[in-house]
């Protein structure tokens, strides 16, 4: 794997992909859980500052945008501004503001979260900082959020995998032992065979009324991946968008939204795609036969984000309520964006991307009883980071 390099590609930017598998070479491994353990309050905390404002001593007030050396009270680790005069910390106008996890306990989170490849349970992070379930689920929430908010909206172009997978409102198997009389499976097979011939609809297996209500919770997430341009590499921006169904009209606005036109777009049979000839080039392969066509045609990019998502759903999450599966798709589409950066590179990015976009607007409130906002349509454009600040 990785062998193939392009033309004029930087050597230096190559060292983690000459490695066999580049998860096995130690570089990856430059910001962990230990090093942040072995670490004081008091370096997490500058840790912090030097992730948010780049610097220890001039930096910009987060009030009035004035850069300069501000006036620190150490003892409430806040500083003043010499011009406007508001006091203010590392945390204000950041995804974290008013806070009451230690600076230590906020990295220890943060460092756990970007480790976890296929996402992390809040559960057990709640065991592993000592912090109560609601705390962790907020702050994973929180961190979700951030990486939803900040997501690259500028349109994909050149190749373009799409998909749709079907997420959340599993129905429940019956547990009674029932065994089905000879009658009943005559009916059956004649119903199959009906339906085979073209002249009865499909037999669908009659729903309890608790899964009727199950699968009104399903939803699908739609990715748009786009690769990379060389061999090997795979993908290299994700896109998500939660649809109620894989059909023409939800489908459409989606892919004219995030895809450049003229751009090669790759998908499966799927009826919803048969418009996309119009404005792109289009190419399909037939996943009932093979997964990748002689000429290359294939969606696997956008089934590797599906198997990581399904990983966090089947083993990690277990369920999934509509209103997170934007932001937890969002989270993985990260996840598979930054799959080849080491674990210091991936924490700082997380750090810059809560800091750029101002306080939660989905979590705040929730200890005091405000509910959680379902994700915004699709469509629609992320909150700006302006709007956040109000
Ligand atoms: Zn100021």
């Amino acid at each position: 794997m990785f062998k193939k390099k392009k033309d004029g590609e930087d050597p230096s930017a190559t060292t983690l992909r000459e490695h066999r598998n580049f998860l096995h070479c130690s570089r990856i491994r430059d910001f962990t859980l230990f090093d942040v353990i072995e670490m004081s309050e008091d370096d997490c905390f500058w840790h912090l500052v030097v992730a948010r404002f780049g610097s220890r001593e001039n930096f910009a007030c987060p009030k009035c945008g004035v850069v300069d050396s501000h006036y620190y009270r150490a003892k409430r680790r806040q500083w003043r501004c010499r011009h406007c005069d508001e006091s203010f910390s590392c945390t204000t106008g950041t995804a974290f503001q008013d806070r009451k996890l230690s600076f230590k306990k906020l990295l220890l989170a943060i460092v756990y979260f970007v480790s976890g490849a296929k996402g992390i349970a809040s559960m057990h992070m709640s065991r592993l900082l000592d912090v109560q379930v609601k705390t962790a689920f907020v702050l994973a929430g929180k961190l979700r959020e951030a990486l939803a908010r900040s997501a690259d909206q500028t349109p994909l172009s050149e190749t373009v995998e799409l998909d749709g997978g079907h997420f959340g409102g599993r129905p429940r198997k019956s547990r009674n032992k029932y065994k089905p009389t000879p009658e009943q499976i005559e009916k059956k097979v004649r119903a199959k065979i009906a339906y085979e011939n073209g002249n009865g609809p499909y037999p669908r297996a009659s729903m309890t009324r608790g899964n009727i209500e199950r699968r009104k919770k399903r939803r699908i997430v739609f990715v748009l991946r786009q690769h990379s341009g060389i061999e090997g590499h795979g993908a290299v921006r994700t896109m998500i968008a939660v649809l109620n169904d894989e059909i023409d009209k939800e489908v459409m606005p989606v892919i004219n939204a995030k895809v450049v036109k003229g751009a090669l777009i790759m998908t499966d049979e799927n009826k919803a795609y048969t418009r996309l000839n119009a404005n792109y080039e289009h190419e399909v392969v037939n996943h009932s036969q093979t997964f990748s066509t002689v000429d290359g045609v294939n969606e696997n990019q956008a089934e590797a984000f599906f198997s990581r998502l399904r990983r966090y759903y089947l083993g990690i999450s277990h369920k999934c309520e509509p209103k997170y599966l934007a932001d937890i798709g969002w989270e993985m589409a990260w996840r598979e964006d930054v799959r080849r950066k080491t674990e210091g590179e991936k924490t700082a990015h997380l750090l810059r991307t809560t800091s750029a976009n101002g306080r939660s607007i989905k979590w705040r409130g929730y200890w005091q009883k405000r509910k959680v906002q379902a994700s915004p349509p699709p469509s629609s454009s992320p909150p700006s980071a302006a709007a956040s600040a109000s």
